[in-house]
């Protein structure tokens, strides 16, 4: 398997909650041709952490897999508040993780199609609240019952550690878990706190400079390459806007192969480096 980019959303419907059309990710056509695009540049497979509330759509998915030849790797969980599907509130920390269960072992939606990874779940900006804490041990449950990693949303890159905390409590190692959004923290010691606790870490949201510049996403990223944690580092873009896409004037997927992996190159990261965090971990995540 050629590279794979963890964190991206497929089909995507966030735009009620934000009260914004843009927040409506449903543009097939060009979603399909800058996955082309991807192929040429290596990419074989995208992971679409899209879970349950958040617009998912698997016949959307097999579609945009069939016309683009990339391979989608579903997901399963709850997103976080108020993204929550009124059901959540319902059920106890054990059905809900059946539920993810469920979606693991005999697929998503009556589809068949199964989820091979728990998340994004995730947090708010303040911290864990007490709904997320349910959410995230009932993802932990899923975990250790299937053998499938979690994979997080934190708001601005924040309290992984928590979560963390959380994780191991339930009795999943952090070396099960990738922390995501941790770019978005700007956090040298933080990130080399979560690396040093076994955890993934993941830089994906790559080309959103709104929220910092890239040049301090490589000199992070690459300050933990340099320290040899390149088998626990994972690159993304987390696309979720139609004004993403290139057509409509983003940066598009391509950006990070254009622009952001030239930037580690300058900062003495090696081909090797790239291989070992585009293929090689996603590779025995999802093995
Ligand atoms: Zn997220």
């Amino acid at each position: 398997m050629g590279y794979t980019l963890m964190h991206e959303h497929i089909y995507l419907d966030l735009s009620k909650v934000k009260n914004s059309d843009d927040c409506l990710l449903n543009s097939f056509e060009l979603m399909v041709e800058e996955f082309k695009q991807l192929k040429t540049l290596g990419v074989e497979r995208i992971v679409d952490v899209t879970n349950i509330g958040m617009g998912r759509n698997i016949p959307y998915v097999e579609q945009v897999q069939l016309q683009s030849g990339i391979e989608i790797v579903s997901a399963t969980g709850c997103y976080k508040a108020p993204f929550l599907p009124d059901w959540f509130y319902q059920q106890t920390i054990e059905q809900i993780a059946q539920r993810f269960i469920d979606e693991i072992e005999r697929g998503i939606e009556n589809n068949g199609r199964k989820a091979h990874i728990i998340g994004e779940v995730g947090s708010g900006f303040e911290g864990i609240n007490p709904d997320e804490h349910r959410l995230l041990q009932a993802a932990a449950i899923a975990a250790i019952e299937t053998g499938k990693f979690v994979t997080t949303h934190t708001s601005l890159g924040r309290f992984g550690e928590e979560q963390l905390d959380l994780f191991v409590q339930m009795g999943l190692n952090s070396d099960r878990v990738i922390i995501g959004h941790t770019d978005l923290a700007g956090d040298r010691d933080y990130l080399f706190r979560l690396l040093d606790r076994g955890a993934y870490v993941e830089f994906d949201t790559i080309g959103k400079l709104n929220y910092q510049p890239d040049e301090l996403r490589a000199d992070l990223f690459s300050q933990a390459i340099k320290c040899g944690y390149q088998s626990q580092l994972l690159l993304s873009l987390d696309i979720t806007r139609k004004s993403h896409l290139r057509a409509n004037g983003g940066i598009g997927y391509a950006y990070l192969f254009e622009q952001f992996i030239p930037l580690l190159f300058e900062r003495g990261v090696t081909e090797a480096d790239i291989e070992i965090i585009l293929q090689h971990n996603p590779n025995r995540i999802l093995q």
